[in-house]
């Protein structure tokens, strides 16, 4: 048995209004006034001066607003880094993600292909990294992913949805400010902290559950439960309770490994790019058999917050599409281990899987 050894977040600030102190933590990581800092914002903030008024800019440092409608993708990373490497006359000093679970793992992926030759899909798998990333920084703007926390970045490349998967890639630094989290549609909301949620349910059920992943799922699902069932809480608290939900989620299943849900989602959204938040939802809301606890409560929180997942996505799919959702959601062996266990392959067939698809 050999244990992962998982490297964690050095560094992190917490605290309504520590965004404002941006501009200490950066100051020292500043390698030469030609070596700018470079902040990937969600293009949702651009008319949002409030935030961005704040984006503490010198000398070469710029800001580039990126749109998270559609998640990262491998060619993407690669246009950035050529955008980034012509136009400025250092490697930069550091890469500022501000955002979603979009834009951190943009900020990650940039931050490591600064530094590594070649193309952003030559790195989607495990431990392929060979150089140390720029100095990169998360801050999240909306709560759930654990991208924030996690030690991959998840890119669609031209033949898989994989994620870049290295000790190079957890952030150096994290700045968890709820209050940049006020504005976030509730629907969106819901998707995105149901992640979470889901996260918690597919690690504590897992067949890889640990010391270490149950301490850190446990007081997440307990966060989760306060946030999206609790009618005490005000909303400065919601936002900071979810916001440390997403650590802890992300430690969680940092030390053990997501299931059912995720290897489904995965197929939704290479298929017909249906993003991850709402695709969890879309699929975990079908899985009873497999978390029966959890799916119940997570119908609750559905009714509660007055949320309706779209219906039918898959009523339309010819065979042989519905075969390749199957074929990328089984490919996800490790999932399949961890909810299943070793002898999952007689446990799931891609009959049943065929069918749970085509009730969504
Ligand atoms: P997102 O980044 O895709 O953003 C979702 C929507 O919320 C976007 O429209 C965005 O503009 C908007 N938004 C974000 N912050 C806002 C704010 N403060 N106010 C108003 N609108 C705001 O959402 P997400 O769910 O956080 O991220 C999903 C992505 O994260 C996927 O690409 C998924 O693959 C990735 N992911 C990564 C990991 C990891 O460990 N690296 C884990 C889970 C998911
Ligand atoms: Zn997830």
């Amino acid at each position: 048995m050999s244990y992962k050894n998982f490297p964690m977040v050095p560094r992190v600030i917490f605290g309504r209004g520590s965004f404002n102190q941006l501009s200490d933590i950066l100051a020292p990581k500043r390698l030469s006034i030609n070596a700018p800092f470079i902040f990937l914002v969600d293009d949702v903030f651009k008319a949002d001066t409030w935030l961005t008024s704040r984006i503490p800019l010198s000398y070469e440092d710029k800001i580039l607003y990126i749109s998270a409608n559609e998640e990262p993708k491998t060619e993407q990373v690669d246009d950035l880094v050529e955008e980034i490497i012509l136009n400025t006359k250092e490697r930069p000093s550091g890469i500022i993600g501000i955002g979603g679970g979009t834009l951190l793992d943009l900020a990650k992926a940039v931050a490591i292909m600064l530094t590594n030759e070649g193309e952003a899909k030559d790195y989607q798998g495990w431990d392929l990294v060979k150089n140390p990333a720029v100095y990169h920084v998360g801050i999240p703007t909306i709560s759930g992913t654990g991208a924030e926390v996690s030690r991959t970045t998840v890119l669609t490349g031209p033949s898989k949805k994989l994620g870049i998967n290295s000790d190079f890639t957890p952030f150096d630094q994290v700045v968890l400010d709820s209050e940049l989290t006020k504005n976030v549609p509730t629907d969106q909301w819901f998707y995105t902290g149901m992640d979470c949620y889901i996260h918690c349910i597919e690690s504590l059920n897992g067949t890889y559950l640990n010391a270490f992943s149950q301490s850190y799922g446990d007081i997440a699902l307990t966060l989760c439960k306060e946030v999206f069932l609790s009618d005490e809480l005000s909303k400065t608290e919601i936002q900071e309770k979810l916001m440390m939900a997403s650590w802890h989620g992300g430690m969680s299943i940092a030390y053990s490994q997501v299931g059912v849900a995720h290897a489904m989602s995965y197929g939704l959204s290479y298929l017909l790019g249906t993003k991850h938040g709402i695709g969890n939802c879309i699929v975990f809301d079908h899985l009873e058999e497999f978390y029966p606890e959890g799916v119940k409560l997570f119908k609750e929180m559905k009714i509660k917050h007055n949320i309706s997942l779209p219906k039918g996505i898959c009523a339309d799919l010819s065979d042989d599409q519905l075969d390749t959702m199957i074929d990328i959601a089984l490919d996800l062996v490790p999932l399949w281990e961890n909810a299943l266990g070793k002898n999952w392959q007689k446990k799931i067939t891609r009959k049943k899987l065929k069918e749970l698809y085509q009730k969504m």
